[in-house]
C-alpha cells in the first residue's frame, strides 16, 4: 500500500523525548525521499495514530475550500433566525476548542432548509441546515454532529480522499515520476482535488466519505464531545434516532452519513473502551 509511511511503524513502546523523535523522523523522511519519492506524500496524523497519503497541500485545500464556501453562501439561503445561529456557534466554539483545531478560521452557518444534513469544509467552514437542528433535542445532539464534522477536519479526510483519488487516477508509477520531477506542481489536478473534497459545491453533491472515515470521525467526535463537556451517551441516542429515521425516509444525511447498527455498536465500543461515562 502506498499509504504506508516508512515512519508509520513506530516500534518504540516507551516514549522518547519529542525532539529526538522529530530528528529521527526527519532523517528517515530524507532517506525515504531519496529512494521512493512518492512516499514523501505520506504524513503521520497524531489524532488518528496512523499515516496518510498526502499529495494535496494545505494551501491548495484552503484555496478550494474558501471558493466552495463562497459558492455555498451564494447558493444557499442563510437562516435569519439568531437563536439557531447562537446555538450552533456556542456548541461549535466549545467543540473546536476541545479538538485542538484552533489554527483554522472556523465559521458556523445555519442554512434555511428542511434538509437533514450538515457538512464541513477542510478550512473550518461548517454548514448546518435548519432541518437537522430541528430534530436535535439537546445541545449534546448538536455536539454529536459538530464533533463528527470537526473530526473529519482533524482527520484530514478531505485531503486524504483527494490524494487517494489523485493516486488512483494517475497511477503509482506516473505519480512517482511526476512528483519527483515536477517540483510538485499539482495545478493540473485541481479538478480532481475539487471533486474529491466532497463538499460538492461545484458539483452539486456532497460526496460520501469512506466507511473508515465515517467511523474515525465518529470516534474523534465523541472524544471532542467529552473534551468539551457534552454527554457522549447522547451521541449514541442521536445516531440510533438517525438510523430509525433513515429506515422511514431517505434523508439526505443518510446518503452521506450512513447510520446503522454497526456504526452505533462501534460508537458504544469506543465510549466503553475510553471509559467515558457521560
Ligand atoms: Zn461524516
Amino acid at each position: 500500500m502506498i499509504a504506508t509511511s516508512p515512519k508509520g511503524g513506530n516500534v518504540m513502546s516507551s516514549k522518547p523525548p519529542a525532539d529526538l523523535v522529530r530528528r529521527r523522523e526527519m532523517i528517515m523522511g530524507f532517506a525515504a525521499g531519496s529512494v521512493l519519492p512518492f512516499i514523501a506524500g505520506c504524513a503521520d496524523n497524531a489524532a488518528l495514530g496512523r499515516s496518510q497519503l498526502m499529495l494535496v497541500s494545505d494551501n491548495q485545500l484552503a484555496q478550494l475550500s474558501s471558493q466552495a464556501w463562497q459558492d455555498s453562501l451564494q447558493r444557499e439561503r442563510v437562516l435569519r433566525d439568531p437563536s439557531y445561529q447562537r446555538r450552533l456557534q456556542r456548541v461549535g466554539d466549545r467543540v473546536v476548542a476541545a479538538s485542538g483545531q484552533t489554527h483554522l478560521d472556523w465559521e458556523f452557518v445555519v442554512f434555511d432548509s428542511d434538509t437533514v444534513n450538515a457538512w464541513v469544509l477542510p478550512n473550518g467552514k461548517v454548514g448546518f441546515y435548519k432541518g437537522i437542528l430541528d430534530i436535535m433535542d439537546t445541545d449534546d445532539h448538536v455536539a454529536t454532529v459538530m464533533g463528527h464534522e470537526v473530526g473529519h477536519v482533524a482527520g484530514r479526510h478531505s485531503a486524504e480522499r483527494a490524494s487517494q483519488q489523485m493516486a488512483a487516477q494517475m497511477g503509482v508509477n506516473l505519480l512517482a515520476s511526476a512528483i519527483g520531477s515536477s517540483g510538485a506542481d499539482y495545478a493540473q489536478y485541481s479538478d480532481d482535488i475539487g471533486a474529491a473534497l466532497g463538499m460538492g459545491v461545484t458539483y452539486g453533491v456532497i460526496l460520501p466519505y469512506s466507511r473508515e472515515h465515517e467511523y474515525e470521525a465518529d470516534r474523534l467526535g465523541v472524544d471532542f464531545m467529552v473534551g468539551s463537556g457534552y454527554d457522549p451517551r447522547q451521541a449514541v441516542d442521536f445516531w440510533i434516532g438517525m438510523a430509525a429515521m433513515n429506515d422511514h425516509h431517505s434523508a439526505e444525511f443518510a446518503s452521506t452519513h450512513p447510520s446503522d447498527d454497526n456504526r452505533v455498536a462501534a460508537m458504544r465500543a469506543h465510549i466503553q473502551a475510553r471509559g467515558y461515562t457521560g
